[in-house]
């Protein structure tokens, strides 16, 4: 089987570990690699107010930097819904003053620290949430198709487990009785929001890869 690279526009090593993990477990002949050079392209601002949004113009933007090349970005976080859907969009720079900057994100640490005092309180029952993910595939500045995977968990009252990033030691996964912090690579490409929509995207591009159509999907 050929191999063939996606390019992923991302320098979140943890994203870019979740991505390569589940192409890898998945073995359909798809590596995925950095966009070269990533760190000194100019930075998207991610100012959407949805997943969505922010999805599609990383992947339309960095992609005129790969010509001719399959450039994949997401945009992801987390909703609780005892805040009303927050962190959400900004669940990268949550930790700092608003109005948020989309420029400035605040570290894991600050982030979790205000997820926990905002939900001190909160009985069990009402601490429900999702990680949600949105992938754009965009070639040559054009979005080619958006896909969506969301998984849903509990916000425990303190961290647990020590692998992932971001918000995994607070995500409780009922289904296996684990955070997502307490996850190997293989099982959170099983579960978590990423990994759904990146089979999503694994499938489209089974059907559609030779197929450079610019007409417009969503799936997921
Ligand atoms: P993005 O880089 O704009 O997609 O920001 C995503 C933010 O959402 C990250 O910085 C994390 O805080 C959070 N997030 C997204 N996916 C995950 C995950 O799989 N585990 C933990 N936190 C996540």
């Amino acid at each position: 089987m050929s191999t063939r690279t996606v390019l992923l526009a991302t320098s979140n090593p943890g994203k870019l570990r979740d991505f390569a993990g589940a192409a890898a477990t998945l073995g359909l002949g798809i590596a995925i690699a950095n966009i070269p050079n990533f760190s000194s392209l100019p930075q998207v601002i991610e100012d959407g107010a949805t997943f969505e949004e922010n999805a599609r113009k990383k992947a339309e933007s960095y992609s005129l930097a790969a010509p001719g090349e399959l450039v994949l970005a997401d945009d992801s976080g987390l909703e609780i819904d005892a805040l009303g859907g927050a962190p959400g969009v900004h669940s990268a720079r949550y930790a700092a003053n608003q109005p948020y900057s989309a420029e400035c994100n605040t570290d894991d640490e600050a982030n979790n620290a205000r997820v926990l005092r905002e939900m001190r309180g909160v009985p069990e029952e009402k601490r429900t949430a999702r990680f949600v993910c949105v992938l754009a595939a965009a070639r040559d500045g054009t979005t080619l198709a958006t896909f969506r995977g969301d998984v849903e968990g509990i916000i425990l009252e303190a961290p647990r487990g020590q692998n992932g990033f971001g918000y995994d030691p607070l995500f409780y996964f009922p289904q296996i009785g684990k955070t997502f912090a307490e996850l190997s690579a293989e099982e959170k490409a099983n579960y978590s929001h990423r990994g759904a929509a990146f089979r999503a995207f694994l499938k489209w591009c089974e059907q559609s890869f030779d197929n450079q159509s610019s007409a417009d999907q969503s799936f997921g």
